[in-house]
């Protein structure tokens, strides 16, 4: 039996985490679940699952889950927090974290997991950007198995021989093949994209998915995010990691081997998929995801990245190669530029001008502790606020 802990338990990937294990009642029981303040998803989670912990961010969310779960005589101890979060990541009565929170917000409680040396199911690809050298370094030291969770980095690893794992050099690949869906306005007119609406960009044509990510999607920094990600979990730079558009998202990317073979992971755009993979590996179970139609698919394609309809494409590279804060202060400004486009407050074609600018503004130091990652994430919001607040 495998007692797993998830973080970001309402959300997107949290549901279908749930999903799976409620499939598998023999091999995995629930340890702990964490929210941000969605109160009445939480309870219905605890009912269903009956977690020994139950965490909510938001102080307020939690006294009126402690209320309920008091009220429906549940033995389910509530805690709140940053350090409720921290505490139940690493506790020991869990051995698997998924770890889905949204943003830098997932950086503190996975590291928790990671200093615990547990497997670490990392769907919070932020965390990874923010710290890469630090979180796989942490990750080494503690004996923690990181596995993929990010359908792409997932397909890459599931391409990868059988004795790979998370952060080892490459052996006998010439690249990795990173595919991208190109997200809802791979081909809306240019000049459209100054007044495309947050409900746009979060319509996703392939893939349901929280609001953060869905924006990122559309603007292309998602696979910008992916590219820094791949980089520390294959321990490769950007150069052997090529961006391929793929509009159907049936291959979840690829690995070309030194003999030309290239190896393609592919399902229906499902999540389960990975999760799946990442609570059962190195067996398989049933994610509950129906059969690859492909006589209906019938034409997969692929084109390279527009680069002008795309800045953050190339704005993510560049902040992987120079290295230290940049990811950190590019994630940061990112995510206070999204935040500000589903607020109505910033152009979505201005979220790319947000980064630069942050970035041109913050230079980046070397990275030798937490503390220094911490603090470039604070000066970058505090950037791109006064940026968006004048008006840019
Ligand atoms: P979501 O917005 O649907 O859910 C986010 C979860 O995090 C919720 O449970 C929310 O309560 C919690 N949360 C939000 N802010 C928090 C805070 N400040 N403190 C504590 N908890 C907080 O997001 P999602 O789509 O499930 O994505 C989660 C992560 O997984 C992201 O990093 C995303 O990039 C990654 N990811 C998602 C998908 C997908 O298909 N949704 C695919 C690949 C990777
Ligand atoms: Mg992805």
């Amino acid at each position: 039996m495998k007692h797993i802990t998830v973080l970001g338990a309402t959300g997107s990937i949290g549901l279908s985490t749930l999903d799976v294990i409620s499939r598998h009642p023999d091999k995995y029981t629930v340890f702990a679940l964490t929210a941000n303040r969605n109160v009445d998803e939480m309870l219905k989670q605890c009912r269903l699952f009956k977690p020994m912990y139950a965490v909510m961010s938001d102080e307020q969310a939690a006294e009126l889950l402690e209320k309920s779960i008091f009220e429906l005589s549940l033995d389910i101890k509530v805690l709140s927090g940053q350090s409720g979060l921290e505490y139940v990541a690493g506790h020991k009565g869990s051995d698997t974290v998924m770890s889905a929170i949204v943003g830098a917000a997932g950086l503190k409680p996975t590291l928790s997991a990671v200093y615990a040396g547990k497997r670490i199911l990392l769907a919070n690809k932020e965390a990874l950007v923010m710290s890469g050298a630090l979180f796989m370094a942490a990750a080494k030291a503690a004996g923690a198995e990181i596995l993929p969770i990010d359908s792409e980095h997932n397909a890459i690893f599931q391409c990868m021989p059988a004795d790979y794992r998370s952060g080892m050099p490459l052996k006998h690949i010439r690249r990795i093949l990173l595919t991208a869906s190109g997200g809802p306005f791979r081909t809306t007119p240019l000049d459209e994209l100054k007044s495309v609406t947050p409900q746009q960009a979060c319509k996703h044509p392939n893939w349901s998915m929280g609001r953060k990510i869905s924006v990122d999607s559309a603007s292309m920094m998602n696979k910008g995010l992916e590219l820094i990600e791949a980089c520390w979990l294959f321990d490769t730079t950007p150069d052997n990691v090529d961006v391929h558009v793929h509009p159907e998202s049936i291959i979840h990317s690829m690995v070309e081997y030194d003999d030309g073979s290239v190896l393609a992971q592919m399902g229906s755009p499902d999540m389960r998929t990975p999760i799946a993979y990442g609570l059962s590996w190195p067996e398989r179970i049933d994610s509950g995801v129906s059969s690859l139609d492909l006589f209906k698919i019938a034409q997969l394609n692929f084109e390279k990245p527009d680069e002008e309809r795309f800045p953050c494409l190339r704005l993510a590279a560049e902040a992987y190669r120079r290295g230290g804060t940049a990811c950190a202060i590019l994630n940061a400004a990112n995510e206070v530029a999204v935040d500000a486009f589903l607020s109505n407050t910033l152009r979505f074609d201005q979220i790319p001008t947000v980064i630069e600018q942050v970035m041109d503004l913050l230079p980046e130091i070397p990275a030798t502790d937490l503390s220094q990652i911490f603090e470039a994430d604070e000066a970058a919001r505090i950037a791109a606020a006064n940026l968006i607040s004048q008006g840019l």
